[in-house]
C-alpha cells in the first residue's frame, strides 16, 4: 500500500499529489512564480492540506519529486534549472530534511512522464519506447528495455531537443546548429502559426485577426481537424525536424513506440498522421510497419504519476 507525497515543480506552479494504493487521494497546486524557498513553502502547505484531509505525513513511505531541469541521478542535485534559478541545488536533501523521510525519488521531469507513460498509462508494454513533450523546449525520456534510461556518461540525457543539425531555419538558444526545439516545439509551431497567419487571407489568417494576432495551438484545432491546408503545411514543415530525430532512433534502437506529449499532442490522431506520413520518407519499411505512434494519455498528471510509480518500483527493489 505505497503511500506518497509527489511534487511536479515546473516554472510556474508546482502540481502536488498524494498518492496512496496506486490512487491519486489528494491534489493541490502551487504557485511558483516566487521563486523564494519552493521547496519550504511548499512543505509548509503539504502539512497544512494533509491535516485537513486526515493524511498522516509520517505514514508517507517517500517524497517523489520531478523538476523541470538536469538532475543528478545518483546525488538527487539539481545541476542546473534556468526556470527555477538552481543551480547545484540538493533537492534530495532539502526534501529528506523537509519531510523526515528518508526515501526521496528525485527526477528531471521528461524522465518521469516517460515513466508515468509506459509504467502506468502503457501498463509496462512495450519493452522499449521513447516519450518527445512538444512544449516551450521539445523534451523528452526514452525506457530500454523495460528501464528508464538515464545514460552512461553524464547521466544527463532527456534532451531531445537539441543537437543532431535537423534544421536550417532557426537558431536554437542553446548555440548548437539545426536542433529540433526552436522549429518543432510548441512555442515554434505557434510562431510559424502566427508570422504565416499575419499574412494569410485564409481561416487562419481570419482567426489570427480575430485575435490580435496572439494566436496558439488550441485557437487553430478545429484547422487542423478539418484539414485546413494551411495549417496542416505549418505542421509538416514544423513536425519534419522532430521527424527526422525520430527516424534516427528508430534506426539505431529499434524501438516499438514514440509517444508524443505536449500541448500540441491534444490535437490526437490529426497530429499523429502528420508525423507518420513525415516519417515514411525517413524510416524503411520493415521498421515503418511495424512502428507505433501515439499521443500520451496521462495529461497534467503525468509527471506525479511517473514519479510515484518510479518511487515504488525502487521502493521494491531496495527491501
Ligand atoms: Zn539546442
Amino acid at each position: 500500500m505505497p503511500k506518497a507525497f509527489t511534487i511536479d515543480l515546473g516554472a510556474t506552479t508546482a502540481k502536488c499529489a498524494f498518492f496512496e494504493n496506486m490512487k491519486i487521494k489528494q491534489t493541490f497546486i502551487f504557485k511558483t512564480i516566487n521563486k523564494d524557498k519552493i521547496l519550504e513553502n511548499i512543505a509548509v502547505e503539504a502539512f497544512k492540506i494533509a491535516k485537513e484531509n486526515n493524511i498522516n505525513m509520517n505514514e508517507l513511505d517517500f517524497i517523489g519529486i520531478a523538476v523541470c531541469g538536469i538532475v543528478d541521478n545518483k546525488t538527487g542535485t539539481v545541476i542546473y534549472s534556468t526556470n527555477l534559478g538552481w543551480k547545484n541545488y540538493p533537492a534530495k536533501k532539502e526534501l529528506m530534511k523537509l519531510f523526515n523521510n528518508k526515501n526521496v525519488y528525485v527526477l528531471n521531469d521528461a524522465k518521469s512522464a516517460a515513466y508515468g507513460e509506459w509504467a502506468i498509462s502503457l501498463k509496462g508494454k512495450p519493452d522499449s519506447m521513447a516519450l518527445f513533450t512538444l512544449g516551450t523546449g521539445v523534451g523528452g525520456g526514452a525506457i530500454f528495455d523495460r528501464k528508464l534510461v538515464f545514460g552512461d556518461n553524464t547521466g544527463l540525457p532527456s534532451e531531445p531537443g537539441h543537437g543532431g543539425g535537423f534544421q536550417s531555419e532557426c537558431q536554437c538558444s542553446c548555440g548548437l546548429i539545426g536542433c529540433i526545439e526552436p522549429v518543432s516545439s510548441a512555442t515554434g509551431i505557434e510562431r510559424k502559426l502566427r508570422e504565416i497567419g499575419s499574412k494569410s487571407t485564409g481561416p487562419l489568417g481570419k482567426i489570427y485577426s480575430q485575435l490580435n494576432g496572439d494566436i496558439h495551438i488550441i485557437d487553430i484545432a478545429d484547422l487542423v481537424k478539418n484539414g485546413d491546408k494551411e495549417v496542416i503545411k505549418i505542421f509538416e514543415n514544423s513536425l519534419e525536424p522532430l521527424a527526422k530525430c525520430i527516424s534516427v532512433l528508430i534506426h539505431f534502437f529499434d524501438l516499438s513506440m514514440i509517444v508524443i506529449g505536449g500541448g500540441p499532442s491534444n490535437l490526437g490522431e490529426p497530429l499523429i498522421q502528420i508525423i507518420k506520413e513525415k516519417l515514411k520518407n525517413y524510416v524503411l519499411p520493415d521498421f515503418y510497419s511495424r512502428i507505433t505512434i501515439r499521443t500520451a494519455q496521462l495529461g497534467n498528471m503525468v509527471g506525479a504519476w511517473g514519479v510515484y510509480k518510479y518511487g515504488i518500483d525502487n521502493l521494491i527493489t531496495k527491501k
